[in-house]
């Protein structure tokens, strides 16, 4: 037994997992129709069918492969290689593993690859410290991000810190054997709220020199609450969701995971975070950073909740943050968020371009290659200010003319002037899941047809369906037959019945597998062939015990609000224990000055920040930072108690009470039916915060 913590420690970001043990003895063994094929990293993994091959090929002949200026731009200004392949963490394992992505280069095309996901991965390949004019440096190509150095007055601006001390340690060693001068860190500009933008801050600054006033850090209007609570609630869920977007648990081969379209993946290491010492707060703000002069333009509610770019009108290099990249971003985000605002977006990157775009000679931002030149920099803005433009206006425009959500992925389609542009491409977004999401953002889930207002759960209706199909073997025959005609989407569509009626059909499961795995190998964005991948994999092998990078540590636990762990106590409660339970407490947290009314009435526990009950039932009184012992799982609540650091008055049982109501999440849930393994995972302290890792994006 393992407890959820060092469960999720303990994971591979990217290593095969160890078989798992089924429930499925009984099932038959399995016989695939295609053969398996050497190389791939599963025993039951099949080559890329002819059908499969087919949809390459066209792809390589409709895409306009004769544009080669990114390859030109990411090799431009090139200072120095990273000289190792594997960086090494803190605990002396691999932060960073580039030997594992060379074999993009190795060939032209792979025949499991899409020619346009194979080009984004060899873009990815970039490795080192660049120049992107004189006095801005970039080291790309050691996490998904990049971190970006601006020489001031007295030392270096950081613009955004990876999403580990230890990838953000070797890129300032590097930059400092080379460009750095032997200068110190004196800011640091937070681009946005998402992990990978600052998970590796604590490589670059300490506390002390912060607290001394030696080193400023900025960030856009609302960061701290959005860096953490955007992970929070459905923490647990995204978690489990990025086994599928981001392909955690797949091997990286021409057979499994590729690359992930922003960057090749994830460092594994130690995240953290530092609070910023300065928030722009204003929609635009101009001030000196370290002797620069520049201009902060707030971008809220567009790649992330909190984001922002800067204009360095001195140097007329223009920082655009995560807001424009070399590919179509995503409006929805496949491990799970709130749909973003496709308009909203199109208009702040229309504001960047009359507001900086127009004099900017450099664009640089936080994934991806600078872009040189006005006009190119033009070029870029005005196709992505479109690109956000059209989902909203063309998916809008088909909504209203009654095309649900159900439909709009198969009749939305980019404009050709779009589809022929490189950095419109979806290696993030993908045209399919962004239509729907725009729909979803504005309708909402229901596609208006009252069958599917209220539905059977799929394992509910899926036993009549089976029955009326003749039964599992006609099933498989049926689904072999459109397998094997490359019909792949309309044998998932009989399989997924199949495989929710008769959860241990092993037949079934790896029929479905063979078919998820064509199409995954035929999609063009990452996070789209990594769920099918992963999918396929875990209806071979059943959910891994072991995968997700690192949980959050003490950092993230102390940037979360008392009120946001209250509320996520109120979601950590099974309600059904609750029944009957009630009672009102105060919380008093007197070194930060805060108070909370807490309540447990109907099986629901609520809170309300600064007020008192006039006749609580327990009053509780902790320091903040003490009550970080609790939440991070270090000292129990009781402990704390016994010990006098937290003072009781009232009833104190009703905390051991409400303890017994929390359940502690499993990363490990099951997606796909007769997928899951034996292995319960131990319960973690009732009060201890468990938010998930940092997620990046
Ligand atoms: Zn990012």
């Amino acid at each position: 037994m393992t407890t959820r913590r060092q469960f999720v420690q303990s994971l591979p970001a990217f290593a095969v997992a160890a078989q798992v043990a089924l429930d499925n003895d009984a099932a038959p063994a399995a016989q695939n129709a295609a053969a398996p094929v050497a190389g791939h990293f599963h025993p039951k993994g099949k080559a890329p069918s002819e059908f499969t091959k087919e949809v390459l090929r066209k792809a390589k002949q409709a895409l306009p492969f004769d544009d080669t200026r990114d390859f030109e731009e990411q090799r431009r200004g090139l200072v120095a290689r990273m000289p190792e392949m594997q960086i090494k963490n803190d605990t002396g394992g691999v932060a960073w593993d580039m030997t594992r992505f060379q074999f993009l280069d190795q060939q032209d095309e792979f025949d499991s690859v899409h020619p346009s996901m194979h080009r984004i991965g060899q873009l990815n390949n970039n490795y080192g410290l660049y120049e992107v004019v004189p006095g801005i440096y970039q080291v790309r190509g050691i996490d998904l991000a990049q971190t970006t150095f601006v020489r001031g007055k007295t030392g270096w601006i950081v613009f955004d810190c990876l999403v580990t001390a230890d990838a953000m340690r070797a890129a300032w060693k590097l930059f400092q054997e080379h460009k750095g001068e032997g200068l110190p860190v004196t800011a640091v500009v937070y681009s946005h709220s998402h992990g990978d933008h600052w998970g590796g801050v604590r490589g670059v600054v300490n506390e002390a020199d912060i607290r001394a006033g030696k080193v400023q850090i900025i960030a856009p209007r609302d960061f701290m609450a959005y860096s953490i609570s955007e992970n929070v609630f459905a923490g647990n869920a995204m978690n489990r969701r990025m086994f599928y977007q981001y392909g955690v648990l797949l091997p990286v081969s021409p057979y499994g995971y590729v690359t992930q379209g922003l960057g090749h993946g994830i460092s594994r290491g130690t995240s953290g975070l530092i609070a910023p010492t300065r928030i722009v707060e204003k929609d635009i703000e101009e001030f000196e950073v370290d002797g620069v002069r520049m201009i902060f333009q707030n971008t809220p509610n567009t790649e992330a909740p909190s984001e922002m770019n800067t204009y360095i009108p001195d140097r007329q290099a223009l920082w655009i943050a995560e807001n424009v990249c070399a590919t179509l971003h995503n409006l929805y985000t496949l491990r799970g968020a709130l749909v973003r605002d496709a308009l909203n977006w199109s208009k702040y990157i229309n504001e960047a371009l009359y507001r900086f775009g127009q004099e900017a000679v450099v664009m640089f931002g936080a994934h991806h290659w600078p872009r040189w030149g006005n006009g190119r920099i033009q070029e870029i803005l005005r196709g992505q200010r479109d690109l956000y433009a059209h989902f909203n206006n063309q998916v809008l425009h088909l909504a209203n003319q009654g095309v649900t959500v159900n439909q709009i992925h198969n009749v939305y389609e980019l404009p050709k002037s779009l589809q022929q542009r490189w950095d419109c491409r979806g290696y993030h977004g993908s045209v399919p899941h962004n239509a729907r999401a725009v729909v979803n953002r504005y309708l909402g889930y229901w596609d208006c047809n009252p069958a599917t207002l209220i539905p059977l759960s799929p394992e509910d209706s899926a036993p009549l369906y089976v029955e009326m199909m003749g039964g599992a073997e006609k099933i498989i025959a049926k689904a072999r037959g459109l397998h094997d005609r490359g019909d792949y989407m309309l044998a998932s569509e009989i399989l997924d019945k199949l495989v929710h009626a008769e959860p241990k059909n092993q037949v079934a499961k790896d029929l479905l597998a063979d078919v998820f795995e064509q199409i995954g190998y035929q999609q063009e964005n990452p996070g789209l062939r990594n769920s099918f991948l992963a999918g396929a994999y875990e209806l071979r092998t059943g959910v891994p015990e072991g995968a997700s990078p690192k949980s959050s540590g003490p950092d993230v636990i102390r940037a979360m609000s008392t009120e946001l762990f209250l509320d996520f106590l109120g979601i950590r409660m099974d309600s059904r224990k609750a029944e009957g339970m009630r009672f009102t407490m105060n919380l008093i947290t007197p070194d930060n000055g805060e108070k909370f009314l807490v309540e447990l009435e109907n099986a629901t526990l609520t809170n309300l920040p600064g007020f008192l009950a006039g006749k609580p039932d327990l009053t509780l009184t902790i320091n903040r930072s003490d009550l970080e012992q609790t939440m991070t799982g270090a000292k129990t609540l009781e402990a704390q108690i016994k010990d006098g650091t937290a003072k009781v008055e009232g009833d104190v049982s009703i905390l051991a009470k409400l303890a017994a109501t929390m359940v502690d999440f499993d990363p490990r849930f099951e997606i796909l039916p007769g997928t899951r393994g034996r292995e319960e995972l131990l319960h973690a302290d009732a009060f201890e915060a468990v938010p998930g890792k940092t997620i990046p994006e």
